[in-house]
């Protein structure tokens, strides 16, 4: 099924001084200093960046094929709603801002500085977005949000996929059947 969702390309701060947090369940970067770094505009609606988390491998896959890793950034609305932009993630790429955040990332469950990020590192340039309404999957994924997934792949440093992947060996579920499926070209 097709709708035409109005979106704009996400705006996110560039200078956001990241924590790193093992939550038991991934490594999620939140805004040090709490608040939002950076906005995307859905259908009308403005939602705050608060968080970045990883899976390993990829939720989604493209033929079937899934990736080493895949990013979501989790925006969230005033009223509560949730809207989140997943990057598949392959090996092989450039050390980048991963890199520094699962670099600070406690071994075990807490919480450690990582530093200034840029997180459009993670997004590709323009190009096409898949986006449909579905539930998150793992935690902390658990409520109904609005998906975004690109279709253009980023490379992340086999190093930090090792890393990630050494903290936790599989964080993603197999996928579920997509409804209303919603094809939207940016
Ligand atoms: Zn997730």
């Amino acid at each position: 099924m097709h709708g035409d969702v109005a979106a704009s390309a996400p705006v996110w701060a560039s200078d956001t001084d990241w924590t790193a947090i093992n939550n038991g369940h991934t490594v999620q970067a939140a805004p040090a200093h709490g608040g939002a770094a950076g906005q995307i505009e859905i259908a009308g609606k403005t939602y705050d960046l608060v968080q970045f988390h990883f899976h390993h491998p990829s939720e989604h896959a493209v033929d079937a094929a899934h990736t080493e890793m895949e990013v979501h950034f989790v925006h969230k609305a005033a009223d509560g709603a949730l809207a989140v932009i997943g990057v598949m993630l392959t090996g092989g790429g450039a050390v980048g801002p991963v890199d520094a955040v699962l670099a600070a990332a406690p071994i075990h469950e807490g919480e450690a500085p990582a530093g200034i990020a840029d997180p459009s590192a993670l997004l590709p340039a323009g190009g096409l977005f898949d986006r449909y309404e579905g539930s998150l999957t793992t935690p902390p994924c658990s409520e109904a949000v609005t998906w975004t997934v690109t279709t253009e792949k980023m490379a992340v440093s086999d190093e930090a996929s090792a890393a990630f992947s050494a903290m936790f060996p599989n964080d993603a579920r197999p996928l579920q059947p997509l409804n209303d499926r919603e094809l939207l070209i940016n």
